[in-house]
């Protein structure tokens, strides 16, 4: 079977890994790099799924503070070290286990639209547009995604901004998250001499609340990176007949911190299986990555409603070992697997629940 496979960063090049053992794959990206505006922090689960080379990882951490407008607090200290990846460096490397496993990566190649079955494809460097007749397409081009577009997939998808700097600054090496700014605001450990500061926001607002938010750290101007971050919808289709979407493309980001590298990876996964397997990517993405991503959602309809008092109330109950003990052994990225827990030894977070209907 022939695949074309658009984008060849993270969710892109893992699904070329996945496939080319058995097919024959080719990866339009349109950069002729694998930069990516990220902060590259991924959970241990990362390990189950991918073998991850050591010079990818800038750095790693267990401790996480998470603070409350009192100023209250949750400190954690995880079981299982988080681990910064330079992105840049995984995503190559993610493309050299591909090519090792056969794929064939054409950079500098733009996905331009589809046109009945065909697909267009400008050659940048040639100024050359060129068409193919893949068997299976699959849309690894990212939160705007042509392909999606193209095919008339998700068309009411939403958007946010996130905004990052990295900054010179001595630290303890712990992340910092501030979940009552905005969507999310952080800081954390980038490599031994730095920092990174970011939020996560609405378009037009982003800009304001990360100058605001940097101010508390005695910053002023600084060099900014900023990309759109997806917001996942749980109900559209990702599949349409032989069009895939997956990663963020696919809207799979976890709509709590919008981290989305496992869930690409995951998706990229189970697009692979599907097509291998002759079996239902609807069905592989959903029972993969379907049920958490659809946690993460209620968490964040329920964290919009929250006032301050909400805040410091939520974080005033985590001021109890035994919850602490549970955020500290399970992964972040699956709630499924410890969200009954929280709710069994602590009743009161129950009246939390009704604002995320
Ligand atoms: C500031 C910021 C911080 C983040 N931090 C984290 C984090 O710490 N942890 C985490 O898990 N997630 C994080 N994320 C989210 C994470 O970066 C993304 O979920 C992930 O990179 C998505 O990977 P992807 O391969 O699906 O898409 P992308 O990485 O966006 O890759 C899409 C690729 O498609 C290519 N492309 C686009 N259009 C075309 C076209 N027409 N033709 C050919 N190629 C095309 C692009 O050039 C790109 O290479 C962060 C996001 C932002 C913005």
């Amino acid at each position: 079977m022939t695949i074309a496979i658009i984008g060849g960063n993270s969710a892109g090049s893992f699904a070329a890994y996945k496939l080319a053992k058995s097919q024959d794959v080719c990866v339009y990206e349109k950069d002729d790099h694998f930069k990516k505006v990220c902060s590259g922090i991924l959970t241990s689960s990362l390990f189950d799924i991918l073998p991850v080379k050591k010079e990818v990882i800038i750095n790693s951490f267990s401790d996480v503070v998470i603070h409350a407008p009192d100023k209250k607090k949750i400190e954690l200290h995880f079981k299982k070290k988080d681990i910064v990846v330079d992105k840049e460096a995984f995503n190559r490397s993610l493309s050299e286990m591909a090519i090792d496993a056969g794929a064939h990566f054409f950079m500098n190649h733009d996905f331009k639209h589809l046109q009945g079955k065909k697909m267009i494809i400008q050659d940048n460097k040639l100024k050359k547009q060129k068409e193919f007749s893949p068997e299976y397409i699959i849309g690894a081009d990212g939160a705007q995604s042509l392909v999606a577009k193209s095919a008339g997939m998700l068309p009411d998808r939403k958007f946010k901004l996130a905004i990052k700097a990295v900054i010179k600054k001595k630290h303890n090496n712990a992340v910092q998250f501030y979940p009552f700014i905005e969507e999310i605001a952080w800081s954390s450990p980038h490599d031994s001499e730095h920092i990174e500061v970011g939020v996560v926001a609405p378009v037009d607002k982003a800009n304001l609340i990360f100058e605001t938010f940097v101010k508390r750290f005695g910053y002023g101007k600084l060099k900014k990176e900023a990309a759109l971050v997806p917001f996942y919808d749980s109900a559209p289709k990702r599949q349409q007949e032989n069009v895939f979407l997956i990663g963020d493309a696919a809207g799979q980001v976890k709509a709590t911190t919008y981290g989305g590298i496992m869930q690409g990876l995951k998706a990229a996964n189970a697009c692979a299986k599907a097509i291998t397997e002759n079996s239902s990517y609807e069905k592989e993405w959903r029972k993969a990555i379907g049920f958490d991503l659809y946690l993460h959602l209620r968490m964040r309809k329920a964290l919009n409603k929250f006032t301050y008092s909400d805040w410091n109330r939520l974080i005033g109950y985590f001021q109890n070992e035994k919850l602490i003990h549970v955020l500290e052994s399970f992964s972040r990225d699956y709630p499924s697997t410890f969200i009954a827990s929280l709710l069994i030894k602590e009743p009161r977070l129950f009246t939390f629940c009704t604002k995320a209907l």
